[in-house]
């Protein structure tokens, strides 16, 4: 097989690669860096054509060297850019790519018409792309191998190529003798074989990627659309209580007691009918702002329904959590909602609880409720905790 032959097959591979990623971003054009990524292939698919045609083409060698050098560099910068838009980072002010790329187009023009000298220009090519692709791994691995393992598959496919990229012009030092860069030579036609061959195989492994990757962030979509209560951004009812569930499981594994605790807003009917549904929706992500201020890593809030949210808090103990509820419901009383030039006086009952050996959500949330209530028979604005054992005794 001919080196030719090969580059027609990454041409094509690289062309349908295009085109099946331009479908997947006409459907799914609110995934970031799908469009980035699908025009990096597209400047590969633009490179092999160059590779083919060059010889035949009417213009002189070093405006094929020039667009051969550009839509590859511009790939792996592309590539780069993809990474970065899918993680959520900052885009890099254009310039230095900008200026990374005149310089490589400048060396590869003096490399071809004042000194020509194909071995630098491939060198030079294989530095810049592979610096990007290594960017765009080191971009790509952040998440946890846990959670993400697929950025961490595509980092792994960016950073082999990359490296390789950058290492290649030294494979063929090694494996040939000094000055016999005969490009008719069989060994240049197999290490040139071999370059195309892993160049299709790292597109190959990257289309995959992104295809992957575009199912991670669908599914963590609409995990989060099940998970999420749109309006605050905490846990919903179900996905509070099935965490709530494996913590109850983690505290009784370890011995210890959960503390949950459930809050409701007082006379929250009456902010929405004074000062309408909008101004309460407003009030709503206000305090969930000041319950986050509270709250440890380790903790988790939801939102039960209305006005009415949950906390658990594993490792915090009885007294921990009596005194995150009373800093919550004094930060609460403290902090009004300002919203234009109102200002909605705010306050909240506590109920606390602790969840101990045996128990399910349900009936800790449900005892959590009962002291939540227990603080507003008692004139609202406070902390009310009831146990198993007042329970019990109380029967
Ligand atoms: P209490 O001090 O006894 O808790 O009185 P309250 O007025 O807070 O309680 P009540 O249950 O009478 O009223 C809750 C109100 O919460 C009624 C409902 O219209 C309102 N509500 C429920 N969900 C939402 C929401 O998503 N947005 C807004 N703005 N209001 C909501
Ligand atoms: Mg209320
Ligand atoms: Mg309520």
């Amino acid at each position: 097989m001919h080196s030719p032959t090969l580059v027609i097959v990454a041409a094509i591979l690289s062309a349908l690669v295009t085109v099946v990623l331009y479908a997947v971003w006409y459907f799914n054009r609110h995934i970031p860096g799908l469009r980035l990524w699908m025009q990096s292939f597209l400047c590969a698919t633009a490179y092999c054509i160059n590779l083919l045609v060059r010889d035949q083409l009417p213009w002189a060698l070093w405006v094929s060297v020039v667009l051969a050098q550009g839509s590859i560099a511009l790939a792996a910068y592309l590539c780069f850019l993809g990474g970065r838009a899918y993680m959520g980072r900052a885009p890099v002010p254009h310039w230095i790519a900008a200026c990374t790329m005149a310089g490589l187009v400048a060396l590869s023009v003096y490399f071809t018409e004042v000194q020509p000298n194909p071995g630098a220009r491939f060198a030079l090519s294989g530095l810049v792309a592979g610096v990007f692709f290594l960017l765009t791994a080191r971009t790509m691995a952040r998440g946890g191998l846990r959670s993400a393992p697929l950025r961490y598959l595509f980092a792994g496919v960016l950073g082999v190529h990359g490296s390789f990229a950058l290492l290649r012009p030294l494979l063929f030092k090694l494996a040939l003798p000094a000055g016999a860069m005969d490009p008719e030579s069989g060994m240049v036609v197999m290490l040139s074989q071999f370059v195309v061959l892993e160049a299709m195989l790292a597109l190959v492994l990257t289309a995959f990627g992104v295809l992957m990757l575009t199912n991670e962030f669908t599914t963590s979509e609409l995990r989060h659309l099940a998970e999420v209560d749109p309006l605050t951004n905490v846990f919903n009812r179900r996905a509070f209580l099935t965490l709530l569930d494996k913590a109850i499981s983690n505290a009784q594994r370890t011995q210890t007691a959960l503390p949950v605790l459930v809050m409701d807003l007082d006379h929250f009917k009456k902010i929405n009918d004074t000062w309408g549904h909008r101004a309460g929706d407003d009030v709503l992500r206000h305090f969930v702002a000041l319950a986050n201020r509270c709250l440890r890593k380790e903790d988790v809030i939801g939102r039960l329904g209305g006005e009415e949210f949950a906390i658990f808090l594993p490792n915090a103990g009885g007294g921990g959590a009596i005194a995150v509820a009373e800093r919550l419901r004094a930060l609460v009383e403290a902090h009004p909602v300002v919203t234009g030039q109102r200002s909605i006086a705010l306050t909240v009952s506590v109920g606390v609880t602790l969840c101990t050996g045996g128990e399910t959500a349900d009936t800790a949330l449900q005892r959590a409720d009962e002291a939540m209530y227990l603080a507003k028979e008692r004139g609202r604005n406070r902390v009310e905790m009831l146990s198993r054992m007042t329970l019990a005794a109380a029967a």
